[in-house]
């Protein structure tokens, strides 16, 4: 898909294939395996079956060698391992923070890189997963931000991410299939899952990596359709979300066609502060970014919009920005909640994290106007995994080229 700007999506590229001239099945949706296997020489029916049988054992048993499909007929096996391959991003790096959290610096097969943190709760699981390698987009408090895009995640890699979370955590289901029930917290439209989400240690997703999800849409559309497939990954739509810095075009497609919880990272209610911090507001300003918020499919009814608002010290943390916040939730008529975060400070960062009493501040006139915002804890800040301070090592720019990239993706913003 194209939108008009320089900056807008860059294709993915070709992957070099992870297994040499095999084809990696992660990221394949069913019929597209059923047409792999078409094409390596199976009729159609038996392909049929068999994507059936593989993708089953690919994305809700977690396995990676053919040789365990035991439906599959064992002459079978060997075939289909010459052939195929179920691949994984390559970890190079696992660190765990004193909270608990954990990161991963992952490769692709083509060596670039990129991160995932996985966050735990007293409640809940999240995994905050990447969906490009670096960012088009320069929000200027973000860690990210400073590198060049190097690429477009694609749809294998991005569930690949999800499935190696599930690897590390141990916790792919075992034994027979028999016997789970629908999942309670699923609505009536979800694709109903095979087992309950109680006691998964992975419970939600994030799309709140490296990179800015809808300029990489049709990928992360593939990746989270695996990951809600009930008879894949089985994750109920209401336990994943999506954070946008505002790609206003694409935001009613990913209501209608992928149907998550939608996050958007407003950080600033002034024209002024917002293109200086979310240099994307030069293109798609506020006014059209909360008419989009307003129109997204399912908000104002049971699904709430969530608003990210990063605290900066005297930049967007006056008692007069709550008052504009509020306002501006109100006239928008938004179903919404607002979610503090304390800056996470990185190595050459230009901003202070605003100070405790101005974050509580802020809250409580939020919260006084009957608007949820509760600050979030930062999480596993002392290994680089808290919001925003994600960036692979891949590219290692001095001060002069960091402000050439800035200025470079700042122009092509027109
Ligand atoms: N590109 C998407 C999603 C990834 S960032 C987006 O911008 O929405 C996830 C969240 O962390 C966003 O709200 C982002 O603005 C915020 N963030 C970025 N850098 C941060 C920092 N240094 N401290 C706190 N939050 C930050
Ligand atoms: Fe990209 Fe999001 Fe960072 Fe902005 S905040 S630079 S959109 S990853």
């Amino acid at each position: 898909m194209q939108i008009p700007g320089h900056i807008d999506p860059v294709t993915t590229g070709t992957v070099p294939l992870r297994g040499g001239n095999r084809i990696d099945l992660v990221g394949l949706t069913r019929d597209a395996i059923g047409g792999v296997l078409v094409e390596a020489g199976l009729d159609a029916k038996a392909a049929k079956l068999r994507a059936k049988q593989i993708w089953h054992w690919i994305y809700h048993r977690g396995v990676t060698d053919f040789e365990v499909m035991t439906d599959i007929a064992k002459a079978m096996r060997p075939w289909l391992t010459d052939r195929f391959i179920i691949g994984r991003p390559t970890v190079r790096e696992a660190q765990v923070s004193s909270d608990g959290t954990r990161k991963w610096l992952l490769a692709a097969a083509d060596g670039q890189e990129y991160e995932m943190v996985f966050i735990p709760d007293a409640d809940r699981g999240t995994l905050c997963v990447s969906s490009q390698v670096g960012c088009t987009l320069n929000c200027r408090f973000c860690h990210t931000g400073t590198m060049r895009l190097v690429r477009n995640l694609a749809a294998g890699e991005i569930v690949g991410q999800v499935m190696l979370a599930r690897d590390e955590l141990g916790e792919w289901p075992k034994g027979t299939m028999a016997g789970f029930g629908p999942d309670p917290d699923d609505d009536e439209e979800d694709e109903g899952g095979h087992y309950t989400a109680d006691g998964r240690i992975l419970t939600n997703i994030v799309m709140m990596g490296m990179g800015e999800p809808l300029y990489n849409f049709d990928e992360v559309k593939g990746a989270l359709k695996i990951v809600m497939d009930g008879d894949g990954l089985a994750l109920s739509r209401r336990r994943i979300t999506l954070s946008t810095s505002g790609v206003v075009p694409m935001m009613a497609r990913a209501g209608e066609e992928i149907g998550v919880n939608l996050a958007v990272s407003l950080h600033a209610v002034t024209k002024e502060i917002r293109d200086e911090i979310v240099p994307l507001n030069r293109k798609y300003g506020i006014e059209e970014l909360l008419q989009a918020c307003a129109a997204y499919p399912g908000a104002g009814n049971s699904r709430r919009i969530t608003f990210e608002y990063v605290m900066l010290k005297d930049k967007n943390d006056s008692d007069d920005d709550a008052r504009e916040l509020v306002r501006l939730i109100r006239d928008y008529g938004l179903h919404a909640k607002v979610n503090l975060i304390p800056f996470n400070p990185w190595p050459g960062a230009a901003y202070e994290c605003s100070t405790p009493e101005r974050v509580k501040a802020f809250s409580n006139l939020i919260f006084k106007a009957g608007i949820s915002a509760p600050v979030r804890t930062p999480r596993g800040r002392d290994i680089m995994a808290a919001c925003g301070q994600l960036k692979s090592a891949a590219t290692k720019p001095t001060r002069a080229e960091l402000d050439r990239i800035a200025e470079e993706k700042q122009a092509a913003l027109g």
